[in-house]
């Protein structure tokens, strides 16, 4: 048997892990555990100093086996492994404990973390010991991707993979491309034209030779795997059509808050009471009247409508002051006459050039007045001896004083949701809603256009409400990942998936049920469950379920969850036998640089 010689490295995350993890404690503790070889208390492990400091410890101390104690391994598994495998060593051979995100960061005590800390350290070194150098594979990539979605998302998306020459399909539901971007008519902070920034773009795309643009169209079923998926779409009226694309971007965009949901402000039962987008359907009309087609002299725009509120969505949608603020500049320029009055609970001004245009826009002359958050104003008819149609009851935060402001027209800045067929997509293509109904990106720092489910990607305000600049911006991102993917030419998998013991499935189909990633299959010769390793996860969730034992988990196996339960069981103790070549030596904890990564 090969001797086992494990280094162990105790991360301190600059105070991170270190405020409430004695970190030198625990590579102390640990560094007495038998086949431990080395075990070090540095400061930033993910630096580039801290992998070198690995990759030479595996190379000076002939280290079989690495344990590094430091955050989430979703968050630096992947740098370790490779930091491992260039030195050599399969990067299988690591296994992460968790001591920031399960120690230091939900414990007080310092002498309990600390203890928890070495026995999470002690249950990677017992797993560690069981890992077993495993392999990636590669499947090949389609270069045809499937774009859903003709909003400013998914047309700046399809340029771009179009004009690196890979095929696009841009699926639009409905017979038109532009999305909400098409409904506008100057766009904040710089009032410049919505039309003129669809227009290049649209023709663009419906000229390009790369792209095929199937409006009025929708996706009714993805199968497959990234980089070899099957779509079926189908335009109204047609039958359903199968494209084979590699990569899926969503971009579905969002739908407009139903202004009818908040009863005070009498929308669709008072004329004079319209929404930001009627508004916006006035200017590009250029007649900003009444209903009953007078000029109004006084104007009132209602901020937060449906946003920011415990009874509707309790997020922000982003885009709606500086609307606001945009519909200031372009309602004095219409009617210089008329009175501007901004209703809002607070100014959100935080995009590039927001805060100048803000300042701007209180040079117009425009009032501004505060509304709690948590309250309504109400809108009402005005009697007949006033001298406007409606009239709105609120109490000025600033002054504390209940006014009624009278209005000829409210404008209702209505807020971003969710679509209502959000639900579907979602379920077509495999991917998770958070709690407001956006789609859930893999990580909202790091990762934020991947999906859960390997080669979908989404862009733009079905993530979460968003404005154009951002949108523009998430799109490149999500058409570099698929470009960066296809100029490989391949796809590497996770070698960390389930694998079926062909002797001992019984062909109960258990397995297939229970799957959350749709990766198991019938093999049609032997008639026993597969896995396909492209879909699969490595959840494990078959391995439970199989009643005959058939699956294993790849570096989930039974030997090394046991190893790893005994490893916490083992509290207290600090020295044990594995009968694996040990030296026991703790070497001691070089100066550390700050992080490079
Ligand atoms: S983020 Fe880097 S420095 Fe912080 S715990 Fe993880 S590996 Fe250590
Ligand atoms: S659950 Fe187990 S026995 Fe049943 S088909 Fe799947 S692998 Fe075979
Ligand atoms: S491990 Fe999870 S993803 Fe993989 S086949 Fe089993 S249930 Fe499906």
């Amino acid at each position: 048997m090969e001797p086992c010689r494990i280094g162990v490295y105790v991360c301190n995350c600059g105070t991170n892990v270190a405020r409430v993890v004695d970190c030198d404690a625990v590579a102390a503790a640990l560094g007495a555990v038998a086949d431990v070889v080395v075990a070090r208390s540095y400061q930033y492990m993910c630096s580039n100093p801290g992998q070198e400091m690995i990759q030479q410890d595996i190379r000076e101390h002939g280290l079989t086996r690495v344990v590094v104690a430091a955050c989430s391994p979703r968050m630096h598994e992947p740098t370790f492994r490779r930091a491992v495998a260039g030195a050599g060593l399969n990067p299988y051979l690591l296994e992460m404990a968790n001591v920031r995100e399960h120690c230091s960061w939900v414990h007080d005590d310092r002498a309990a973390a600390t203890e928890k800390a070495v026995s999470l350290g002690r249950a990677a070194i017992r797993r560690v010991r069981h890992h077993e150098p495993l392999e990636t594979r590669t499947v090949p990539m389609c270069e045809a991707t499937l774009v859903l979605g003709g909003g400013i998302a998914g047309l700046t998306a399809a340029l771009q993979l179009a004009d690196a020459d890979q095929p696009v399909f841009l699926v639009e539901r409905e017979a038109w491309l532009g999305g909400n971007v098409a409904r506008l008519d100057l766009t904040a902070p710089h009032l410049d034209s919505a039309r003129d920034l669809l227009i290049d773009r649209i023709s663009r795309v419906r000229a390009h030779r790369h792209i095929e643009v199937l409006q009025q169209t929708r996706l009714v079923r993805l199968e497959g795997y990234a980089g070899n998926f099957m779509a079926t779409v189908q335009t109204n009226g047609e039958r359903p059509r199968p494209l084979g694309v590699g990569s899926v971007i969503v971009c579905t965009g969002y739908q407009p808050f139903d202004a009818r949901r908040i009863e005070e402000f009498g929308y669709g039962r008072l004329p004079g009471v319209v929404t930001s987008l009627e508004l916006e359907r006035m200017l590009r009309a250029g007649a900003v009247v009444t209903p009953s087609g007078r000029l109004p002299r006084n104007v009132a725009i209602v901020h937060c409508v449906g946003s920011r509120s415990e009874r509707f969505h309790g997020y922000c949608s982003r885009v709606c002051c500086m609307t606001a603020l945009k519909f200031d500049h372009e309602i004095r320029a219409a009617l210089p006459e008329a009175r501007v009055l901004d209703l809002y609970i607070d100014m959100h001004a935080f995009g590039k050039g927001c805060e100048d245009f803000y300042r701007r826009s209180a040079e117009l002359k425009t009032v501004f007045l505060m509304y709690a958050k948590g309250t309504t104003p109400l809108v009402t008819a005005a009697g007949p001896g006033d001298e406007c149609a409606l009239l709105i009851a609120v109490t000025d935060v600033l002054s504390g004083e209940a006014v009624e402001i009278p209005a000829d027209l409210v404008v209702l800045m209505v807020g971003m949701e969710a679509r209502d067929d959000a639900d579907d997509v979602a379920r077509l293509v495999n991917i998770s809603r958070d709690k407001d109904g956006w789609f859930i990106e893999s990580h909202p720092k790091l990762d934020p256009v991947a999906t859960t489910t390997d080669g979908v990607f989404i862009a733009g305000a079905c993530q979460a409400p968003k404005d154009i600049p951002d949108s523009v911006a998430q799109a490149r991102a999500a058409a570099a990942r698929v470009l960066a993917r296809i100029a490989r030419g391949h796809l590497t998998v996770d070698a960390v998936c389930a694998d079926v013991d062909d002797a001992l499935c019984c062909g109960c189909l258990v397995c297939q049920g229970v799957c959350p990633y749709v990766a198991m299959t019938t093999d049609p010769d032997s008639h026993r469950s597969r896995v396909i390793p492209a879909l699969c996860k490595g959840c494990g969730t078959c391995v439970a379920a199989c009643p005959s034992g058939a699956i294993t988990g790849r570096q989930f196996t039974d030997r090394q969850i046991l190893a790893q339960i005994e490893g916490v069981l083992e509290w207290g103790s600090n020295r044990e036998s594995s009968g694996c070549s040990a030296t026991g030596a703790r070497t001691p904890a070089p100066t550390s640089p700050a992080p490079v990564a």
